[in-house]
């Protein structure tokens, strides 16, 4: 007997099991089709990054940089040079180092998109996890407000083919970077003026980075960041002219929106463009979506300037907001279950299925913890319990005949047939519950 105490997860990073799993494939694969139809193209980077990557794209006075990364030290050895690495704690910052670093833009720009873990050390609660997932998507080397609008059309394509109603979007316009000089200024000012209501992070960012303290969670600030000046007042005529655009794309495709001034984004790296998709379902972690222009961003990590604007859905949420919203996600079920009541059979048995395996059919093979078959009742109940549409019964009189019985268990519940065992080719397509 074992007295070893047992080993958890870490604290808000979550096993993601069955039958939850096969939301996530279902997710993903709505995606993936999404994706294709607007021409993204995915792309796949590394978990582990140099710290620099993220201090230099995200931005140093960033609550991810300055406290939610997950960050180490590598060993002086023959195969690390005592780098600071970071677990990735976002999407864009790695996908435009790639970009840069393979040259991707050199022959025009690219649709790109990712799906997978980002790590950011949090307090974990509902929505808000250590070990969290995104689907990001980013157009680099293409400017103008189409692509903006394109952006957030595509996210509004995928709401549409998850079935996802209940969400609205904000548009902010964050301008260049001479009228954001222009608003800090302002910012700067009208913070000092009123620093006697400022928190410790708000104190310590009013002069390194003031337009921080807009994006403040602190509901002892919000007041007082609702009266700052607006970024907005400061736009110039290109920007204003920009952001006009966006708009007109989005009421031109009858996308609804609000323009939210305030809307800063928790990371530094944007410009012109930037977007929410927020729901009102999930209480305080409410942005299923987050996303901008980073006109910026390649130049920043060392490559030539190039445009780019892009997104990242945080997949819990917006999984977390299909269940409230009752969004029915198919459950996978084998198309049949095969009954084996005498192991004598089992040679036999194998051999078919592994046969309506191959003609795309899905079946689960009967299995005991004991290797003992169970009596056919039994194995019958597992069948049902399985989701199964049919059961396969492997019995003696069968075999005799070089037969199989096809029981039906769901549709017509009962009924059967017995099919030649080893030409599964006529029967095999009747079986496939889902064909494609
Ligand atoms: P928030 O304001 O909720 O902290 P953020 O501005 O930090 O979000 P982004 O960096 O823009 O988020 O990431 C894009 C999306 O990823 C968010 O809109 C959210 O849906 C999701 N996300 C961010 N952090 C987490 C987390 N710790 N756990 C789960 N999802 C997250
Ligand atoms: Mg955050």
């Amino acid at each position: 007997m074992s007295t070893l105490p047992k080993i958890h997860a870490i604290k808000g990073m979550n096993d993601i099991l069955p039958p939850e799993s096969a939301r996530w494939e279902w997710f993903e694969s709505i995606v993936r089709q999404t994706m294709t139809r607007f021409a993204y193209r995915n792309v796949r980077t590394p978990m582990l990054e140099h710290t620099q990557l993220f201090a230099r794209g995200i931005g140093e006075v960033t609550d991810i940089v300055e406290k939610e990364m997950y960050s180490f030290q590598d060993r002086a050895d023959k195969y690390g040079d005592n780098d600071h690495l970071s677990l990735r704690p976002e999407g864009t910052a790695g996908v435009a180092r790639a970009a840069v670093e393979h040259n991707l833009l050199y022959g025009g720009g690219q649709r790109l998109y990712y799906l997978g873990p980002m790590f950011r050390r949090e307090r974990p609660q509902r929505g808000r996890y250590r070990q969290f997932h995104q689907v990001g998507a980013e157009a680099l080397g293409y400017a103008g407000p189409q692509v903006d609008a394109e952006m957030i059309l595509l996210a509004t394509e995928l709401w549409r083919a998850l079935g996802l109603r209940d969400w609205r979007l904000e548009l902010g316009c964050l301008g260049q970077p001479d009228e954001r000089r222009a608003h800090r200024a302002a910012l700067v000012a009208y913070f000092e003026a009123h620093a006697d209501q400022l928190d410790e992070d708000a104190r310590r960012r009013l002069h390194s980075n003031p337009l921080r303290i807009l994006d403040t969670k602190n509901p002892a600030m919000q007041a007082l960041a609702e009266g700052a000046p607006r970024l907005l007042d400061f736009l110039g005529a290109a920007s204003q002219a920009y952001f006009a655009a966006v708009q007109d794309a989005l009421r031109a495709c009858g996308i609804g929106f609000s323009v939210n001034p305030r809307l800063v984004r928790g990371l530094d790296y944007y410009n012109l463009t930037v977007f929410e998709f927020i729901t009102d379902r999930l209480g305080a972690q409410g942005t299923i979506c987050g996303g901008g222009r980073y006109d910026y961003l390649l130049e920043q990590i060392g490559g030539k300037p190039a445009p780019a604007v892009g997104w990242a859905i945080g997949v819990e949420r917006v999984l977390e907001l299909l269940k409230e919203e009752g969004v029915a996600v198919p459950e996978p079920a084998p198309d049949a279950y095969a009954v084996i009541p005498d192991a004598a059979a089992l040679p036999q048995a194998l051999r078919c299925l592994q046969a309506l395996r191959a003609h795309g059919v899905a079946v689960q093979m009967h299995a005991s913890a004991d290797a003992s078959l169970g009596s056919m009742k039994s194995q019958l109940k597992r069948a049902d319990a399985s989701g199964a549409r049919f059961a396969l019964i492997f019995g003696a009189d069968e075999l005799a005949e070089t037969q199989v019985t096809v029981k039906a268990l769901r549709d017509g519940a009962g009924a059967q047939q017995r099919q030649p065992l080893n030409d599964v080719s006529t029967w095999a397509d009747g079986l496939r519950q889902r064909l494609t």
